[in-house]
């Protein structure tokens, strides 16, 4: 079992909140955290901190030796609105089952799921399970359509007038300007499916026909679509008529023992709130807005005999360097993408290290290789004791839960040198190897292995999020006619690193040798600190690593030169310099 974490980062002071409100509003019971997600296509990876902000709070609080259930509301019974663009296996056609539940949409051509909900949930669940994230998923369509929530609906439709003045309160504040002014605000697809979070932000809150306002709304028994309108109730019967704008379709049914519909979503989130007795439960800022579902919620869930969770408002979570592949992708990064290109702990690490109210940015562009380097700095700091203690708590948080730690990496070699390398060798592992064991002779590496999954996550990296033209290719042949055109000291230099090659084949060899150069070229030590040096000696560093940036891959620049020279081999290093 893993330690408690002493200190009090955003992590425990909300773990502190949330067991002393379990123990107020049900003691001895199991501490009640929820995430709401709504399968309408791939989950957006910004929406992962909707699940992530309450795993760690519960995580926290199972590290303390507390019973808990982290509840995944998987808002399977909301309609489908839209067709997402850039889904395979998806086309027009499924535009016919909009207004229709997720549950009874297809799922994409050539999924191995019943359908469109189960679909894109899985891909979820998969990423959930390797973030360690321990779950009780509940299916709302299942409880729906059980009838769990039988007493609720009768419930609130005899109480719907308190729920329409409670509704009404917040109607007349939405001025047509403000609608407007959110409307117009520019924001990408990709934004907006994170903006809309878990429920049907769309969905309206009930309808007010000629009959009175219901919260509730069936799915159509002809058309199965939820264009209806409840045109008659009787609370003593309760015998509800409907008719869909949809196909015309009409009945009459009892909604003591009909199962088909749902309450609208205002109602619907206090409902589940006081069903489940959840203490806890974040949300994204567009719902923690005047008027907003949460808002509304806190005073609807009174009428259900339940209470407000505890809810922070958690900021949005941006991505950067997806511009390529959301192009071809919907826009639509989902955490499985994030979990390709990094290590479970890493992920864990950006949300457990800021606070909900706090935005941060995953990278998918070159900005993952310096997160990295401070992940790296970070780990070894918490192992020789010098790290803060609030450092200390998310690194805690960051590599494993109350049920142990992840599996990690035998061998974390830095993530930027293990993506120069599978940039370098291009798939040929025995290369890879070979490399990765000059970094360091003295301690090499027995295989491949021992550097995984690390490894892979910077090679898909490298081969998924690195433009072409950023991509390093070793020339095949020397440049014969740059290295005729090269003056005295060129070719001096050269001569001096030829020279080194054998006595410092390493990682760290390789740096003081390449650093060194220019400076024994000037007539100084190649140890020399840059106080001793002159200046001018940075100009020359910058022109002879240049010089072997085109010597070596025919450009300006490329992967750090040690790496770059261990990785191109002592042998062909040679060649290409004109030794
Ligand atoms: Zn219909």
């Amino acid at each position: 079992m893993a330690q408690s974490t002493e200190t009090t980062d955003w992590v425990s002071r909300f773990a502190d909140e949330v067991i002393e409100e379990s123990e107020r509003r049900a003691p001895g019971k199991p501490v009640v955290v929820a995430s709401g997600l709504s399968p309408s296509g791939p989950i957006h990876l910004g929406n992962l901190r909707e699940v992530m902000t309450p795993h760690l709070v519960a995580d926290e609080i199972r590290r303390r030796g507390h019973q808990v259930r982290h509840l995944i509301s998987w808002d399977d019974y909301d309609r489908y609105r839209k067709v997402p663009a850039g889904v395979a296996g998806v086309d027009e056609s499924w535009a016919e089952h909009i207004g229709k539940p997720l549950t009874s949409v297809p799922a994409p051509k050539g999924s191995a799921h019943p359908n469109w909900a189960e679909h894109f949930k899985a891909a979820m669940v998969e990423a959930l399970a390797e973030l360690g994230v321990e779950f009780d998923g509940i299916s709302q369509t299942a409880q729906y359509t059980s009838g769990a929530y039988r007493e609720q609906i009768l419930h609130a439709m005899r109480h719907r007038g308190d729920i329409d003045a409670i509704l009404d309160q917040y109607r007349t504040k939405k001025s047509p300007a403000a609608q407007a002014k959110k409307s117009q605000k520019p924001v990408d697809e990709a934004e907006l499916e994170a903006a809309e979070g878990s429920g049907a932000a769309a969905e309206d809150d009930g309808s007010s026909g000629s009959a009175g306002y219901f919260p509730y709304k069936p799915y159509c028994g002809d058309c199965e679509k939820d264009l209806t309108t409840v045109t008659a109730y009787d609370d003593d019967t309760t015998e509800l008529t409907y008719t869909c704008t949809a196909c015309g379709f009409t009945e009459t049914v009892r909604l003591s023992e009909f199962d088909r519909g749902k309450l609208v979503w205002k109602v619907d989130w206090p409902m589940r709130w006081a069903y489940e007795g959840v203490i806890f439960e974040p949300s994204g800022v567009d719902h923690s807005s005047p008027g907003s579902s949460f808002q509304v919620g806190g005073q609807i869930v009174g009428i259900f005999g339940g209470e407000q969770p505890i809810g922070p408002m958690y900021a949005f979570v941006g991505i950067s360097g997806m511009a390529k592949m959301s192009s071809s992708r919907g826009g639509v990064p989902t955490p499985g993408d994030a979990l390709k290109i990094m290590e479970p702990q890493l992920l864990r690490w950006l949300y457990a290290r800021r606070r909900p109210n706090q935005s941060f940015k995953i990278a998918f562009d070159q900005e993952i290789q310096r997160l990295y380097d401070e992940w790296d700095k970070l780990d070894a700091k918490v192992a020789d004791g010098t790290a803060l203690p609030a450092d200390v708590a998310a690194h805690a948080r960051a590599v494993g839960t109350a049920a142990g730690e992840l599996p990690r990496t035998p061998r974390p070699l830095p993530y930027r040198t293990l993506a120069s390398v599978a940039d370098i060798t291009a798939g040929h592992e025995d290369q890879a190897l070979r490399i990765l064991s000059d970094l360091d002779p003295a301690n090499p590496l027995g295989s491949l292995d021992e550097a995984r999954p690390r490894y892979d996550r910077a090679e898909a990296w490298i081969n998924t999020h690195v433009p072409a033209d950023q991509r390093t290719i070793v020339r095949e042949e020397p440049d014969a006619e740059l290295l005729k055109s090269l003056d005295e000291q060129a070719r001096g230099s050269l001569r001096l690193l030829l020279d080194g090659l054998d006595a410092h084949w390493s990682l760290d060899g390789l740096t003081h040798l390449v650093y060194g150069v220019p400076k024994v070229q000037a007539g100084f030590s190649a140890d020399a600190t840059p106080k001793e040096l002159p200046p001018e000696i940075k100009g020359d560093q910058r022109k002879f690593f240049a010089l072997l940036y085109h010597l070596l891959v025919g450009r300006d620049t490329g992967p750090r030169l040690p790496t770059l020279l261990l990785a191109v081999g002592q042998e062909r290093v040679r060649t290409l310099l004109g030794d």
